[in-house]
Protein backbone atom coordinates (compact mmCIF):
# COMPACT_ATOMS: atom_id res chain seq x y z
CA UNK A 1 0.00 0.00 0.00
CA UNK A 2 2.67 2.24 0.72
CA UNK A 3 3.96 2.22 -2.46
CA UNK A 4 0.42 2.46 -4.51
CA UNK A 5 0.02 5.86 -1.96
CA UNK A 6 3.51 7.13 -3.07
CA UNK A 7 2.52 6.45 -7.24
CA UNK A 8 -0.92 7.80 -6.85
CA UNK A 9 0.54 10.88 -5.09
CA UNK A 10 3.36 11.10 -8.45
CA UNK A 11 0.56 10.64 -11.01
CA UNK A 12 -2.15 13.30 -8.95
CA UNK A 13 -0.01 15.78 -6.96
CA UNK A 14 -2.96 17.67 -6.09
CA UNK A 15 -5.27 14.99 -4.78
CA UNK A 16 -8.32 17.95 -4.35
CA UNK A 17 -11.55 16.78 -3.92
CA UNK A 18 -13.66 17.64 -7.40
CA UNK A 19 -16.84 19.38 -5.79
CA UNK A 20 -15.76 22.73 -5.90
CA UNK A 21 -17.00 23.78 -2.22
CA UNK A 22 -14.74 26.96 -1.93
CA UNK A 23 -13.40 25.18 1.39
CA UNK A 24 -16.82 26.10 3.15
CA UNK A 25 -18.09 23.42 5.67
CA UNK A 26 -21.99 23.49 5.04
CA UNK A 27 -21.51 23.93 0.74
CA UNK A 28 -19.29 20.86 0.43
CA UNK A 29 -22.05 19.07 2.82
CA UNK A 30 -24.74 20.20 0.65
CA UNK A 31 -22.89 19.48 -2.43
CA UNK A 32 -21.71 16.12 -1.14
CA UNK A 33 -25.32 15.36 -0.50
CA UNK A 34 -26.44 16.45 -4.06
CA UNK A 35 -23.57 14.26 -5.67
CA UNK A 36 -25.43 10.78 -4.83
CA UNK A 37 -25.70 9.24 -7.94
CA UNK A 38 -24.90 12.26 -9.54
CA UNK A 39 -21.50 13.24 -11.29
CA UNK A 40 -19.20 15.99 -9.37
CA UNK A 41 -19.36 18.28 -12.78
CA UNK A 42 -23.35 18.37 -12.70
CA UNK A 43 -23.33 19.14 -8.92
CA UNK A 44 -21.01 22.15 -9.61
CA UNK A 45 -23.12 23.55 -12.29
CA UNK A 46 -26.16 23.03 -10.17
CA UNK A 47 -24.47 24.52 -6.73
CA UNK A 48 -23.76 28.34 -8.16
CA UNK A 49 -27.09 29.41 -8.71
CA UNK A 50 -27.93 27.02 -5.68
CA UNK A 51 -25.76 28.84 -3.41
CA UNK A 52 -27.00 32.40 -4.80
CA UNK A 53 -30.36 31.50 -3.42
CA UNK A 54 -29.54 29.89 -0.44
CA UNK A 55 -26.17 30.90 1.31
CA UNK A 56 -26.29 29.19 4.26
CA UNK A 57 -27.86 27.17 6.70
CA UNK A 58 -30.39 29.36 7.82
CA UNK A 59 -31.57 29.91 4.26
CA UNK A 60 -31.57 26.54 3.48
CA UNK A 61 -33.75 25.85 7.11
CA UNK A 62 -35.98 28.28 6.04
CA UNK A 63 -36.59 27.31 2.40
CA UNK A 64 -39.33 26.05 0.81
CA UNK A 65 -38.83 22.33 -0.73
CA UNK A 66 -40.22 23.15 -4.07
CA UNK A 67 -37.57 26.28 -4.43
CA UNK A 68 -35.13 24.02 -3.68
CA UNK A 69 -36.01 21.14 -5.71
CA UNK A 70 -36.56 23.65 -8.65
CA UNK A 71 -32.73 24.43 -8.66
CA UNK A 72 -31.67 20.49 -8.04
CA UNK A 73 -33.88 19.04 -10.65
CA UNK A 74 -31.14 17.78 -13.02
CA UNK A 75 -28.94 15.97 -9.86
CA UNK A 76 -31.48 12.99 -9.72
CA UNK A 77 -33.80 11.73 -6.73
CA UNK A 78 -34.08 15.71 -6.31
CA UNK A 79 -37.54 15.57 -4.15
CA UNK A 80 -35.34 13.17 -1.45
CA UNK A 81 -32.55 15.41 -1.95
CA UNK A 82 -34.35 18.87 -1.43
CA UNK A 83 -36.41 17.32 1.82
CA UNK A 84 -32.53 16.09 3.44
CA UNK A 85 -31.09 19.15 2.60
CA UNK A 86 -33.92 21.50 4.21
CA UNK A 87 -33.82 18.99 7.34
CA UNK A 88 -29.67 18.38 7.28
CA UNK A 89 -29.68 22.67 7.42
CA UNK A 90 -32.45 22.69 10.12
CA UNK A 91 -30.90 20.33 12.51
CA UNK A 92 -27.09 22.04 12.04
CA UNK A 93 -29.15 25.63 13.12
CA UNK A 94 -31.20 24.27 15.72
CA UNK A 95 -28.49 21.39 17.25
CA UNK A 96 -25.40 22.52 15.74
CA UNK A 97 -25.21 26.31 16.33
CA UNK A 98 -25.18 26.53 12.45
CA UNK A 99 -21.83 24.82 12.07
CA UNK A 100 -21.66 21.57 10.68
CA UNK A 101 -20.26 18.93 13.36
CA UNK A 102 -17.04 16.97 13.51
CA UNK A 103 -17.85 13.86 15.23
CA UNK A 104 -19.07 10.71 13.02
CA UNK A 105 -22.00 10.00 15.46
CA UNK A 106 -23.02 13.93 15.09
CA UNK A 107 -22.63 13.71 11.23
CA UNK A 108 -24.53 10.56 10.86
CA UNK A 109 -28.11 12.03 12.58
CA UNK A 110 -27.75 14.47 10.18
CA UNK A 111 -31.02 13.54 6.77
CA UNK A 112 -28.90 12.48 3.69
CA UNK A 113 -25.26 12.10 5.41
CA UNK A 114 -24.24 8.17 5.46
CA UNK A 115 -20.43 7.12 6.16
CA UNK A 116 -18.77 8.25 3.02
CA UNK A 117 -19.92 11.87 3.11
CA UNK A 118 -18.86 11.80 6.57
CA UNK A 119 -15.67 11.06 6.14
CA UNK A 120 -15.30 13.26 3.41
CA UNK A 121 -16.62 15.60 5.98
CA UNK A 122 -14.09 15.06 8.55
CA UNK A 123 -11.04 14.48 6.26
CA UNK A 124 -11.54 17.50 4.33
CA UNK A 125 -13.30 19.85 6.57
CA UNK A 126 -11.37 19.09 9.72
CA UNK A 127 -8.22 17.14 8.91
CA UNK A 128 -9.14 13.92 10.79
CA UNK A 129 -8.63 11.41 8.14
CA UNK A 130 -11.52 9.17 6.49
CA UNK A 131 -11.84 6.65 4.03
CA UNK A 132 -14.15 7.92 2.14
CA UNK A 133 -15.52 4.48 0.08
CA UNK A 134 -17.19 5.72 -2.79
CA UNK A 135 -17.68 3.64 -5.62
CA UNK A 136 -13.83 4.36 -6.83
CA UNK A 137 -12.73 3.48 -4.10
CA UNK A 138 -14.46 0.13 -3.50
CA UNK A 139 -14.31 -1.14 -7.35
CA UNK A 140 -10.08 -0.37 -7.10
CA UNK A 141 -9.69 -1.77 -3.53
CA UNK A 142 -11.07 -5.09 -4.82
CA UNK A 143 -8.80 -4.97 -7.76
CA UNK A 144 -5.68 -4.40 -6.14
CA UNK A 145 -6.50 -6.90 -3.23
CA UNK A 146 -7.29 -5.48 -0.77
CA UNK A 147 -10.82 -5.44 0.06
CA UNK A 148 -13.73 -7.36 -1.47
CA UNK A 149 -14.64 -4.53 -4.08
CA UNK A 150 -18.60 -4.70 -3.22
CA UNK A 151 -19.13 -3.54 0.35
CA UNK A 152 -18.33 0.03 1.19
CA UNK A 153 -18.12 -0.46 4.94
CA UNK A 154 -15.46 -3.48 4.78
CA UNK A 155 -13.49 -1.33 2.46
CA UNK A 156 -13.35 1.27 4.68
CA UNK A 157 -12.30 -0.82 7.75
CA UNK A 158 -9.78 -2.91 5.45
CA UNK A 159 -8.55 0.75 4.00
CA UNK A 160 -8.00 2.57 7.33
CA UNK A 161 -5.25 0.55 9.01
CA UNK A 162 -3.58 0.32 5.50
CA UNK A 163 -3.45 4.43 4.61
CA UNK A 164 -1.96 6.73 7.58
CA UNK A 165 -4.26 9.14 8.67
CA UNK A 166 -3.11 12.11 7.44
CA UNK A 167 -3.11 10.69 3.88
CA UNK A 168 -6.08 9.12 3.55
CA UNK A 169 -8.62 12.26 2.18
CA UNK A 170 -5.62 13.03 -0.63
CA UNK A 171 -5.36 8.88 -1.92
CA UNK A 172 -9.15 8.75 -1.86
CA UNK A 173 -9.22 11.85 -3.87
CA UNK A 174 -6.52 10.14 -5.82
CA UNK A 175 -8.54 7.12 -6.78
CA UNK A 176 -11.31 8.88 -7.97
CA UNK A 177 -9.12 10.56 -10.37
CA UNK A 178 -7.24 7.23 -11.25
CA UNK A 179 -10.91 5.45 -11.51
CA UNK A 180 -11.90 7.71 -14.15
CA UNK A 181 -8.52 8.24 -15.95
CA UNK A 182 -7.19 4.22 -15.71
CA UNK A 183 -8.81 1.78 -13.66
CA UNK A 184 -12.56 2.30 -14.83
CA UNK A 185 -15.24 0.41 -13.79
CA UNK A 186 -16.06 -1.22 -17.39
CA UNK A 187 -12.66 -1.00 -19.50
CA UNK A 188 -9.54 -0.85 -17.46
CA UNK A 189 -6.31 0.47 -19.27
CA UNK A 190 -4.34 -2.58 -17.20
CA UNK A 191 -1.56 -2.66 -19.86
CA UNK A 192 -0.86 1.08 -19.42
CA UNK A 193 -1.27 1.12 -15.42
CA UNK A 194 1.40 2.32 -13.37
CA UNK A 195 0.05 -0.27 -10.72
CA UNK A 196 0.00 -3.03 -12.48
CA UNK A 197 2.77 -4.92 -10.61
CA UNK A 198 0.98 -4.08 -7.56
CA UNK A 199 -2.38 -5.10 -8.78
CA UNK A 200 -4.19 -8.48 -7.87
CA UNK A 201 -6.59 -8.69 -10.11
CA UNK A 202 -5.89 -7.05 -13.69
CA UNK A 203 -7.58 -7.73 -16.46
CA UNK A 204 -7.03 -11.26 -18.41
CA UNK A 205 -5.12 -9.56 -21.41
CA UNK A 206 -2.67 -7.39 -19.61
CA UNK A 207 -1.73 -9.82 -17.38
CA UNK A 208 -0.68 -12.21 -20.16
CA UNK A 209 1.77 -9.15 -21.13
CA UNK A 210 2.97 -8.74 -17.89
S1 LIG B 1 -3.74 -3.18 -13.27
FE1 LIG B 1 -5.80 -2.85 -14.08
S2 LIG B 1 -7.22 -3.54 -12.48
FE2 LIG B 1 -5.19 -3.25 -11.54
S3 LIG B 1 -5.21 -1.13 -10.75
FE3 LIG B 1 -4.32 -1.06 -12.80
S4 LIG B 1 -6.05 -0.62 -14.19
FE4 LIG B 1 -6.89 -1.31 -12.22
Amino acid sequence: MAEIIRLLEKIYPDGECMLESGGDPFRLLVMAILSAQCTDARVNAVSEELFKRFPDPASFADARREDIEELIRSCGLFRTKAENLRKCAKMIVEEYGGKVPSSMEDLLKLPGVGRKVANLIRGDVFGLGGIVADTHCIRISGRLGFSDGKDPLKTERDLDPLVPKEKQSAFCHRLVLFGRDVCSARNPKCAACALIRLCRHPSPDAESER
